[in-house]
């Protein structure tokens, strides 16, 4: 693969873009917005309207005030919290995963923070605003209010979960220690509810506040129940997706072929991602994504993988005929996300899995798509690139070799210029283009602030991170 341009087939591709589903998304996400906020500002209503202001009028009383209220936004954010993990397909399509995993790490950390405050401030007030008597006064509240201990268990659940996700702590961890720990979150946020209702006046004070906490905590446990439990297990049930062949691609790498039920249409787009586990052993508990490297017909699966731990490197030993259960598809690195006829897919090494498959699937006419392939050692895919840039109309840039110095996300092999420079001279319509973007985190972020300097909208950068 060299940094050509190669020729394409003559037969004009008419550029479908419909970005109904594009105009569909953002409306979700404007909603999802104005939804969370409004949540907000109902709480804190309710509590100026519960006395909450008056109350700040005296010390002691107004520290318990103030603890209400951090209170309650704790409790509505960490209902948020969970809701935005839950897969909700509605919300998936509209943020995607990476997306949803920040603002989940951001409310997140709000909301243990608004529930330290709560504990503080309202045990000081209870300790009549006096700090040396604050210590004795927890440990009565815990013992003599109903729930309280279930929700300082709910606390230390939830302190391990937020020390073990602060950055510094979650790059120690493997990734199963941190998933399993990160579990204990829904055990936290269980042992919160008694306390909420047998103590908390402002959740059951009127009617319209009892259907609102009573309908948020539904909506949480049935979500997660349905998008996270049920949907997943009902969906491999039906589809009995089992390993077709495994063909090696390379030093460590291996495409998984896998096929579902004759007759069963999987619905899943290129450019999406499964959560796989293989039933050919141990390791079965622990769930692994993987985006599709082919584009899916309904009923033929292919991932292709790099072996970088226990997980990966045991898909090169599986057997033809083993059962997979699959959750997914998930991710908008898909066509749901396009609004523009010309596209860019810029990849590193195994990130070219997704654009690969998008190459393929999505319509676009000849030289109106290109893809900037990064990779050290032999390029992935390399036939099958040529062939969908000879009967598409593909540019195919490849820039080989290791990133070249920090902060640039070319390879060593490309040349002198700037990124910048180099991105306009081979894509000078870059900012008319949807560019989809996949490999690890912080190249992603490279690759972004190039595109952002050359005027690409934000909107119109679609990345997938495979992790950091
Ligand atoms: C959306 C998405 C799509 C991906 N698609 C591909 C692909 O097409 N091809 C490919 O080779 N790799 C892909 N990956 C990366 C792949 O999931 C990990 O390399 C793999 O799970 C590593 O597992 P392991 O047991 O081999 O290694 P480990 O040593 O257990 O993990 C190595 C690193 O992989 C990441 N990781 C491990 N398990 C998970 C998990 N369950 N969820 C998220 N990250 C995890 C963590 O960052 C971890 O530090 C993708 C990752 C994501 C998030």
């Amino acid at each position: 693969m060299t940094a050509v341009a190669t020729p394409w087939a003559a037969a004009p591709v008419t550029a479908i873009v419909d970005g109904a589903r594009a105009r569909l998304d953002a409306g979700v996400r404007l909603a999802a917005l104005v939804a969370l906020w409004s949540s907000l500002l109902l709480v804190t209503y309710w509590w100026a309207t519960g006395g909450g202001f008056q109350d700040l009028g005296s010390w002691a009383d107004g520290l318990t005030s103030t603890g209400r209220l951090t209170g309650l936004l704790a409790s509505d954010l960490l209902l948020v919290q969970v809701l935005l993990m839950a897969r909700v397909p509605t919300l998936e399509h509209a943020f995607g995963q990476d997306r949803l995993a920040r603002v989940h790490r951001l409310v997140g950390f709000t909301s243990f923070n608004a529930m330290l405050a709560h504990i503080g401030l309202i045990t000081w007030g209870y300790a009549a605003g006096k700090l040396g008597r604050t210590p004795a006064t927890l440990s009565e509240l815990t013992v003599d209010y109903p729930g309280i201990l279930l929700a300082v268990a709910g606390t230390a659940c939830r302190v391990l979960v937020v020390v073990s996700s602060v950055k510094a702590a979650r790059r120690r961890l493997r990734y199963e220690s941190w998933h399993l720990l990160h579990l204990y979150a829904y055990l936290g946020v269980g042992l919160a509810l008694p306390h909420q209702l047998w103590t908390g006046q402002d959740f059951l004070a009127s009617t319209a506040r009892t259907v609102f906490w009573w309908g948020l905590w539904i909506a949480c446990a049935v979500s997660v129940l349905v998008w996270r439990v049920a949907l997943p297990l009902w969906r491999s049930a039906r589809y009995r997706v089992r390993v077709t062949s495994v063909v090696p691609e390379g030093e460590g790498i291996v495409s998984v072929h896998m096929a579902g039920r004759r007759g069963m249409r999987l619905s899943a787009e290129a450019g999406q991602f499964f959560t796989f586990r293989f039933l050919s052993g141990r390791g079965w508990t622990r769930a692994h994504p993987y985006s599709l490297s082919a584009a899916p017909d309904g009923r033929n699966l292919r991932i292709t993988v790099q072996v970088v731990g226990d997980g990966s490197a045991s898909l090169r030993l599986l057997r033809p005929g083993t059962r997979v259960l699959v959750e997914g598809p998930y991710g908008r690195l898909c066509a749901r996300a396009r609004t523009r006829p010309k596209l860019a897919f810029i990849g590193a090494g195994v990130g070219i899995t997704p654009l690969r498959a998008l190459a393929e699937a999505l319509d676009y006419a000849p030289g109106d798509a290109v893809l900037l392939y990064r990779y050290s050692g032999r390029p992935l895919f390399q036939q099958e690139i040529e062939v969908i840039a000879a009967e598409r109309g593909l540019q195919v840039i490849a820039l080989p070799g290791h990133r070249r110095a920090p902060g640039s996300w070319l390879g060593d092999g490309v040349g002198p210029a700037s990124d910048l420079t180099a991105l306009a001279s081979w894509v000078p319509d870059i900012a008319d283009r949807d560019v989809y973007v996949c490999g690890p985190d912080p190249w992603s972020d490279d690759v972004r602030h190039t595109t952002e300097a050359a005027g690409l909208p934000a909107d119109r950068f679609h990345v997938e991170s495979f992790g950091g």
